[in-house]
């Protein structure tokens, strides 16, 4: 995986590993998030990537967030493209979260 961004102790397998997104995160609250749950893992996404884990409405709240202008009749399609090449200071402050599950599913 080339976005990993820091490791846990899962992270030596996550070969075998599926993981199921979580959260977009600040990168100062990651840790506590790890810390309560040994499963998760950051990674440093490009947000067109992310945009494959997020309902219509995340991906509205993470353009707001990184003041990309949208409008409401913007379907998922547009929207994950409005992130193409996308860089801002909000980007750099943010990981996503994922949660590491093993391959079959437990
Ligand atoms: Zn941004």
């Amino acid at each position: 995986m080339p976005f990993l961004s820091s490791t846990s102790s899962v992270a030596e397998d996550y070969n075998e590993m599926d993981f199921q997104f979580v959260q977009y995160v600040p990168i100062e609250d990651a840790p506590a998030y790890i810390k309560v749950n040994d499963n998760l893992v950051t990674f440093d996404l490009p947000l067109t990537r992310l945009a494959e884990f997020l309902s219509c409405k995340e991906l509205s709240n993470l353009a707001i967030m990184h003041r990309v202008t949208i409008r409401r009749k913007d379907n998922m399609k547009v929207l994950s493209s409005k992130f193409e090449g996308h860089e801002c200071k909000v980007c750099p402050k943010y990981v996503s979260l994922f949660m590491a599950c093993n391959a079959d599913g437990i």
